[in-house]
């Protein structure tokens, strides 16, 4: 009796150091892990900043970051294949579909975006916005990129 609770307890260490050894780890990234990035002149008008990026690990596929906008600022036309959440944290924006209002977003905000649907997200003329925006990726693509948002269509 004694040998088999030994090696009861003897399996159940390896069972626990196993699984110690597969399960994947929490990861916490704490702000300023990553520098700031630049939103790229071909997708964005204006001053964009990205931070504190993220992107799952397979087979998660949900990405993102949080995106600040200076007034005037936003992203070119786009789409993205598996829709995108955006949560406003801070200032004033805008988002539009194509040939849809122009809808002010606001902190508190959440904003979903459908899988295909064309349309920019940025700050309002006179006030900045932040949002973090998730989206997740289809063969590795989370994001579409398109024309740029003209002066004549931002100021509707
Ligand atoms: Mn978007």
């Amino acid at each position: 009796m004694k040998a088999l609770v030994a090696a009861i307890a003897f399996i159940a260490l390896c069972a626990s150091a196993a699984l110690a050894q597969t399960t994947p780890m929490i990861t916490v990234t704490h702000p300023g892990a990553q520098p700031s990035a630049a939103g790229s002149a071909e997708n964005f008008t204006g001053s964009v900043r990205v931070d504190s990026r993220f992107q799952g690990t397979a087979p998660a596929r949900i990405g993102g970051g949080t995106v600040t906008f200076e007034p005037r600022a936003r992203t070119a036309w786009h789409t993205h294949p598996l829709g995108q959440t955006l949560i406003v944290t801070a200032g004033a924006g805008w988002v539009q579909h194509w040939g849809g209002p122009v809808q002010e977003i606001r902190p508190g905000d959440v904003v979903w975006i459908p899988p295909g649907v064309k349309h920019w997200h940025g700050a309002t003329a006179s006030t900045g916005m932040t949002h973090i925006a998730i989206a997740e990726a289809l063969d590795g693509a989370s994001v579409a990129w398109m024309e740029q948002v003209s002066e004549e269509q931002y100021r509707r």
